[in-house]
């Protein structure tokens, strides 16, 4: 539009969970101007309480982001978008990022800090204790279900190493692999000498009170009784836009950045979930925190080449 002049930020972030917030308050604190963007959404959202971030364990994710937010706020040049990021155009120093909201914002660098998300298991029950007594992380919450019977509903390779794993909180659980699965004799014979029960009946429903798990029930009838569940949910990336604007990803959906952040595409980072194999709030700020000083470093360089400091 003729005349209009346009706000080109330093940085847009895209998602907004601990990963984002954290690039944010390093950036802000660097004096570079910062847009996040997001749509509310994050992985954790079915929680009751964060676990193990110094400061901040045993708090619920939507306090850890109003805290976060408010810390946020007292840096002028930080600023929250509600909103969608659904298309990216431009290369480094100039990208244009349009919303669901069809806002555009321009920046010149690119932080996705975009998640990941669990596909929906076909398992009935299941979701009524997801996030209360079904969890996926024995880091996160294995302490709160410590020395209970729990069930373990993992298939292959992955049962004996979740096995070994959860004998740290407790050795009353039970391995559900919910159909046939590629167990080997030899990891059926360790689990049998370290008596740990397999079943490989499908599971017929997951039976629970106000979200509290109180037994699984396999379609040959047995009843296996429990107070909770870890589970190996599929996980998507929280985004395409990485891919969409040439990310180079893993099998696994993430992105693949270099120890700050930076992808294969110039002026482009990425951070927390969606570019890490480990899933837990604390490592997300941590890579939010090492991306921001990575985009700081590259925007520092290119202002002293024009002769510009802080520009
Ligand atoms: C059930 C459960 C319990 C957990 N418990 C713990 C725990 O106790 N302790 C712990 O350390 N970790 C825990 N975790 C893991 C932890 O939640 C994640 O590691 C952490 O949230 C990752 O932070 P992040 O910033 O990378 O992504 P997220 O927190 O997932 O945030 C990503 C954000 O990006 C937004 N977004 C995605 N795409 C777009 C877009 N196109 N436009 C705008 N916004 C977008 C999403 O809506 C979301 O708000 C748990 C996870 C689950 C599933």
């Amino acid at each position: 539009m003729k005349g209009r002049i346009w706000m080109i930020h330093d940085c847009v972030i895209i998602g907004g969970g601990p990963a984002g917030l954290n690039a944010a308050l390093v950036l802000g604190r660097a004096r570079k101007n910062v847009v996040v963007i997001d749509e509310g959404c994050p992985r954790n959202r079915v929680t009751r309480e964060i676990h193990g971030f110094l400061t901040r364990d045993q708090i619920s994710p939507s306090e850890f982001r109003r805290i976060a937010k408010e810390q946020n706020s007292s840096y002028p040049s930080i600023h929250f978008v509600a909103d969608t990021a659904v298309e990216i155009t431009g290369t480094d120093v100039f990208f244009q990022i349009k919303t669901a909201q069809e806002k555009t914002y321009r920046s010149k660098k690119l932080l996705f800090a975009v998640g990941m998300k669990d596909l929906p298991v076909d398992i009935k029950g299941l979701a009524e204790v997801y996030g209360k007594s079904a969890f996926v992380c024995p880091y996160c919450d294995g302490w709160e279900l410590r020395e209970q019977p729990l069930v373990l509903i993992v298939k292959g390779a992955d049962a004996l190493h979740l096995a070994k794993m959860i004998s740290g909180w407790t050795n009353h659980f039970t391995i559900c692999t919910n159909g046939p699965d590629e167990l080997t004799d030899a990891q059926r014979e360790e689990l049998s000498q370290h008596n740990v029960p397999v079943f490989d009946s499908p599971i017929q429903i997951v039976e629970s009170n106000d979200g509290m798990v109180q037994q699984v029930v396999l379609e040959d009838g047995k009843k296996i009784a429990c107070t909770g569940i870890f589970f190996r949910p599929k996980l998507i990336a929280g985004s395409n836009l990485p891919q969409e604007i040439g990310c180079q990803i893993t099998e696994a959906g993430t992105v693949i950045v270099d120890n700050f952040g930076k992808t294969n595409v110039p002026g482009v980072f990425s951070a927390g979930d969606a570019a890490s194999q480990l899933h837990q709030a604390i490592t997300a700020a941590s890579l939010g925190s090492l991306a921001a000083v990575g985009i700081n470093n590259e925007l520092n360089e290119e202002a002293w080449s024009r002769g510009h400091n802080n520009e």
